[in-house]
């Protein structure tokens, strides 16, 4: 493998042109392969490397997660491999971060993230909503560690500050959240923090964690407003097409190898053959597929809300979202466009809304044609599931957290299909279920 320039390639100004571009063509040249051979980057499919030498191999595994900047010595798949550094450098640009690490799934990632920066007896606050695994990582896996999680609505910008302490290492949040839609300032957690860090040692300081899943980097780049850390999970939009799992932090130089570190000792690597379609097809449609799944996701949510059955629909876009300015704000595209996303949130009136939220799924996974019952989201297919009972089951019915999360709410993951379909399958499973 050549990381030599060649000779005819001139040097190239990339940050001229659009992220949209950018996401289809890479870095003109990468140090993690030699790009004057092959129009769509090579999918490697070695587990192991070649070494040269016995002080190569000795420096490679001295240097795991060395410079980002520095051409990577390949090893062993675990330590990194070049389709997954690809991929990394395109999830970096996409997000306007420094760096990114891949993991196998976003839980992997969350999990990788955390476990770079805290340690036992560390505080972590954390937004009382949270997509149900990483709610179950904090209270069940993170607590066993040492670390307390203290849970709080964190949509409410006066929250943070009085829950601070000397032991604070890590402010934790989604936004929009998973399901409820609610929506997190980046501005006002990264204001408070700032304050908050600038009378504390490098080692001290708090770190922002942001799970940016939901509006992908299409939708909103949390570091341009000071987070600290993105996650996500490429499973979703970044992928698009379902048909991988996977995962990202994304972040700066100096957790680079942190990162790589807790990724090689804790095991959970992205396969390069996931990596390879999340970078060849998955990112590189981003830009095109997400502003259609809007489109459609906006004539449903106003047909829904217009609907007698319906009591409530959430979703960025309607002109009834209770926190429409904060959504205009921060859900902007790579080109400054509004971007209010692909997910919905609605409720059904009556006496017994998850009992005819229930019926309603049921009808649909027996007789929608392009409504699919199944968890996920940001697949081409219109997805559909009820978070009380299956994403979000680790908040126990009643639990004071879970701030929001209705027992008959009912999520809808809008994908590519014509949105009239879509609302054809939802009109006669509404009528159905009377
Ligand atoms: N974060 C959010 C907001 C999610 O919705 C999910 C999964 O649904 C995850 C993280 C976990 O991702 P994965 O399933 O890829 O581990």
């Amino acid at each position: 493998m050549s990381t030599q320039k060649p000779a005819s390639t001139p040097s190239i100004d990339e940050s001229l042109y659009s992220t949209q571009t950018r996401l289809i063509y890479g870095k003109s040249l990468s140090s993690q392969w030699d790009f004057s051979h092959h129009v769509i980057p090579p999918l490697t499919t070695s587990s192991s490397f070649r070494l040269g030498s016995a002080e190569r191999g000795a420096q490679g595994f001295f240097e795991v997660g060395r410079s980002s900047d520095e051409a990577p010595i390949y090893i062993y798949d675990r330590l990194g491999e070049p389709t997954g550094n690809m991929l990394q450098d395109a999830l970096a640009t996409a997000e306007g971060g420094e760096i990114a690490v891949t993991f196998a799934s976003g839980m992997a990632a969350i999990s990788g993230a955390l476990l770079a920066v805290v340690k036992a007896g560390d505080e972590i606050i954390a937004h009382d909503t949270l997509y149900g695994c990483t709610y179950s990582l904090l209270t069940n896996w993170l607590s066993r560690l040492g670390c307390t999680v203290i849970f709080a609505d964190l949509s409410d910008p006066e929250t943070l500050p009085s829950l601070i302490t000397e032991k604070t290492r890590v402010v934790y949040l989604e936004s929009p959240v998973n399901p409820t839609l609610t929506m997190i300032d980046p501005r006002a957690i990264s204001a408070v923090l700032r304050s908050e860090n600038e009378k504390r040692s490098p080692e001290k300081k708090i770190l922002s964690i942001f799970d940016n899943t939901f509006a992908t980097p299409f939708g909103q780049r949390p570091l341009q407003h000071g987070i600290d850390i993105v996650v996500h999970s490429l499973t979703k939009g970044i992928c698009g097409f379902g048909t991988e799992l996977g995962g990202a932090v994304i972040t700066s130089k100096e957790l680079y190898s942190s990162l790589c570190l807790v990724r090689k000792d804790f095991g959970g690597i992205l396969s390069p053959a996931s990596a390879w379609h999340i970078l060849v097809y998955g990112l590189s449609t981003l830009a095109l597929r997400l502003p259609q799944q809007q489109r459609n996701a906006l004539e449903v949510a106003q047909f829904l809300e217009n609907h007698p059955a319906v009591e409530s629909v959430c979703y960025p876009g309607l002109e009834s979202f209770p926190q429409r300015q904060l959504a205009h704000e921060v859900l902007r595209d790579f080109d400054g466009n509004f971007a209010p996303g692909f997910v919905l949130y609605f409720r059904l009136g009556g006496d017994n809304p998850r009992a005819r939220g229930e019926r309603l799924m049921n009808y649909i996974a027996n007789y929608a044609y392009c409504i699919t019952l199944a968890v996920s989201l940001g697949q081409l297919r219109t997805l559909i599931e009820h978070p009380a009972s299956m994403t979000h089951s680790a908040y126990l019915p009643n639990d004071p957290r879970g701030h929001n999360l209705d027992a008959g709410g009912i999520r809808l993951a809008v994908g590519l299909e014509r949105a009239a379909d879509i609302i054809r399958d939802l009109e006669v499973s509404l009528a159905a279920i009377g």
